[in-house]
């Protein structure tokens, strides 16, 4: 029986469960020397790294070298 026709034939492309709805809370990471992506999950949405602990904290060295020049 074609796919067309029969009730119990799935889609074969069918997205990721992340995609449904809200793709919008999946992020790149925005420290330039990170390639990973993540999902918001806090409810500001406003955390710009995948890891705060990681991307963020090195975000935050970089900044603090900058400003005491060296
Ligand atoms: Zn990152």
């Amino acid at each position: 029986m074609p796919c067309s026709i029969s009730a119990n034939c799935k889609p074969a492309g069918r997205p990721p469960s992340i995609l449904k709805g809200n793709a919008a809370l999946v992020k790149q990471c925005e420290h330039p020397d990170c390639i990973l992506w993540f999902y918001h999950r806090t409810k500001a949405h406003k955390r710009p790294w995948c890891s705060m602990a990681l991307c963020g904290n090195r975000h935050k060295a970089a900044q603090f070298r900058k400003r005491s020049g060296g």
